[in-house]
């Protein structure tokens, strides 16, 4: 490892590297570690869904700015980044309501889609209730699988750029940075480690109520049609801040309350995003803890799974892989910027849109 640098920035996944991508434009020299030998945390367990268009205020400016950042470096990087959009489907009138009030507010951004236009997008020619839909015309996607290894090696092969794994980080004493593998002097150390804040911040996770939030993920294999766009559904325009905060929302909750308590029961957020290799990312749901269970439980699957393959239209959607991911969540904010002591800042994204605000986040809020 280099013995001194500007910045070292603690965890390499999407936070931590949109740190190291924003120093070394800064003309710093930065060392990045994880403990792990490769990520395998958050950044590359999810849809690889930059959810633009449905963020609202602060987030929806963060967003756009990391949407910048992701086509700028896709350009240098060769991330794989695509301007995609996203697609929300609609199945019911309260759906419809959701997505026709926020293409009123959003011309430009969202554009309703015919019951046709939203069925040719979807495999198995979609679900014979689908009346209509929108794009979201922002929203990006990457492969999550391979784009965070791919930035991570991109950042390492700079000049002033270093990435170290297998090192853990242990503390920092305002000149000298402690890891598993010896100490680096660091104008500045960014700590990125995502859920387990709680094990170096145990009071600044407890002061923002930082948990971790566990959702059940799975692979489906290929449909053989091409999906391009993300793809949401009825549950996705609960959650989303700029579909959530629309009137006729109220509607729709009131209704899935009604007819689908068992997607509501598991906090779901039915979507779906196809990886370069055809398969499908099919997800998720909620759970909220201080230590979350590590086990998978196949009825939770098996409902997300049903939901996925009734939007697509499909009878048959077989499961080849399931995992469990798990994110940073805080009940009073989306993201945490602390500076606990001099030297030392935190960046964390406590909330499910890390992929789509990182690269934002990192460029406002920057600490040197
Ligand atoms: C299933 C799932 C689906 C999601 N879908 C989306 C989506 O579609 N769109 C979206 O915008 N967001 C999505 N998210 C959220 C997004 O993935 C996260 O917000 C984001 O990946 C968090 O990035 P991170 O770098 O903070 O965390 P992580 O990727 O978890 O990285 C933290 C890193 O810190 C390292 N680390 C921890 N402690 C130490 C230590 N002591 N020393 C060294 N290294 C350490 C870890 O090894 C890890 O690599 C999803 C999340 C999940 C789990």
């Amino acid at each position: 490892m280099n013995t001194a640098v500007d910045v070292l920035v603690v965890g390499a996944g999407i936070v931590g590297l949109a740190h190291a991508v924003e120093a070394l434009d800064r003309g710093l020299t930065v060392t990045v570690i994880d403990r792990d030998d490769r990520a395998i945390g958050a950044s590359i367990r999810n849809f690889g869904h930059a959810c633009v268009t449905g963020q609202s205020g602060d987030l929806a400016d963060l967003a756009h700015l990391a949407r910048d950042r992701w086509l700028d470096l896709d350009a240098r990087a060769g991330l794989g980044a695509r301007a995609t959009g996203g697609l929300a489907v609609a199945r019911h009138a309260t759906e419809l309501a959701v997505l026709e009030e926020l293409a009123d507010r959003r011309a430009g951004e969202v554009e309703l889609r015919t019951p046709a236009q939203v069925r040719n997008a979807l495999p198995g020619g979609g679900a014979d209730d689908v009346i209509g839909g929108a794009a979201l015309l922002a929203d990006l996607r990457v492969d999550p699988r391979v784009t965070v290894a791919r930035l991570a090696a991109w950042v390492d092969a700079q000049d002033r750029g270093e990435v170290r794994f297998g090192t853990t980080y242990l503390g920092f004493d305002g000149v000298r940075a402690h890891t598993s593998r010896g100490t680096v002097d660091a104008e500045r150390v960014i700590v990125c480690v995502g859920h387990d804040l709680d094990h170096h911040f145990p009071d600044l996770a407890e002061e923002h109520l930082v948990r971790r939030c566990a959702l059940q993920m799975a692979r489906a294999a290929d449909p053989g049609t091409v999906v391009t766009p993300a793809v949401l559904t009825a549950t996705s325009l609960l959650r989303y801040p700029a579909f959530a905060e629309t009137a006729a929302a109220a509607a729709l909750r009131t209704r899935m309350a009604a007819e689908r308590p068992d997607l509501l029961d598991i906090d779901a957020n039915v979507m779906f995003t196809q990886r370069p290799d055809g398969t499908l990312i099919i997800g998720d749901s909620h759970h909220t803890d201080r230590t979350v269970e590590p086990f998978l439980d196949e009825a939770v699957t098996e409902t997300l799974r049903a939901e996925a393959a009734r939007v697509m239209g499909l009878s048959g959607l077989p499961i080849i892989e399931r995992w469990q991911g798990v994110y940073a969540s805080s009940a009073l904010r989306p993201y945490l910027v602390a500076e606990p002591a001099p030297g030392l800042s935190v960046r964390i994204v406590t909330s499910g849109v890390g992929m789509t605000i990182a690269h934002g986040l990192a460029r406002r809020h920057f600490p040197i």
